[in-house]
């Protein structure tokens, strides 16, 4: 018969005999702890590939742990289901603002107006230091100046 480890043709001398030679027995043994270890790593690549996902979050691609995994990490679960959580009631809460906007209306606008009128104040009074400011500068300046008569 054939010796699969070398490919020749050889007498079996004994029933159990598979190789031709000790030689070729324990290369045989070597070939298939390969062949088998390789298929485990095949099939640890298939697995890998079956159950790599992209992270909706920091978008890089990771190996699940578990089924429901969704994130590659805590950390991105934790900001990915905040923003969906955004997304998902954005107009939620975009409603809730309008409507809270019409049900106070008065109070808004008030607000608002009010709002205003300090803004304008404070303008008026920061526009008046500047003013203060400049002329104050100008008025050192020119008392400085040798140039004045
Ligand atoms: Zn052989
Ligand atoms: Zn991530």
């Amino acid at each position: 018969m054939k010796c699969p480890a070398c490919e020749k043709d050889f007498v079996k001398l004994s029933p159990s005999d598979e190789q031709c030679s000790i030689e070729c027995r324990d290369r045989w043994d070597e070939i298939v702890e390969q062949k088998e270890a390789d298929k485990i790593a095949a099939r640890q690549k298939r697995l890998e590939v079956k159950n790599t996902r992209k992270c909706p979050y920091c978008k890089e691609n990771f190996v699940k742990k578990h089924n429901r995994q969704k994130y590659c990490s805590l950390k991105c679960g934790r900001n990915g289901s905040k923003n969906k959580w955004m997304k998902k009631n954005a107009a939620k809460v975009k409603a809730y603002k309008r409507k809270y906007y019409y049900a106070h209306r008065e109070e808004v606008l008030a607000y608002q107006r009010e709002w205003k009128l300090k803004k304008d104040a404070k303008e008026k009074v920061e526009s008046k230091n500047r003013l203060l400011e400049a002329t104050g500068d100008q008025g050192e300046l020119s008392q400085k100046s040798p140039t004045a008569e």
